[in-house]
């Protein structure tokens, strides 16, 4: 296993599937910060995480801003979960709010 596919991060939560490390820009003035991307849920997506230190509350979360193309670390991290056979619940599928860029696959 190389160093890539290994968190970088403490993550405690046991229902989490790793997807691998991810750099991103917090402002256009500031430095690459590297975060660890993970899948919460079974085979459909409860939420799409992105860690960025090992305390509790240094992550993003939520499906909505990966689909609503508005955090770029949890649009990564739905496109890897996809990649890995996870489906997007049908009501964010359907959300009137959904951003055309972010490609929902079944
Ligand atoms: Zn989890």
């Amino acid at each position: 296993m190389s160093t890539e596919e290994k968190p970088q991060f403490e993550h405690d939560c046991k229902d989490c599937t790793f997807l691998g490390r991810f750099e991103m820009q917090h402002g256009p003035t500031l430095p690459m910060e590297p975060c660890d991307l993970y899948v919460c849920g079974v085979s459909v997506i409860d939420t799409v995480i992105a860690r960025y230190a090992s305390e509790g509350s240094h992550y993003v979360s939520g499906l909505i801003f990966a689909t609503r193309n508005l955090i770029p670390s949890l649009v990564e991290a739905l496109k890897r979960a996809q990649a890995k056979g996870y489906r997007v619940p049908d009501d964010i599928r359907n959300d009137p709010d959904r951003s055309p860029d972010v490609e929902i696959t079944d």
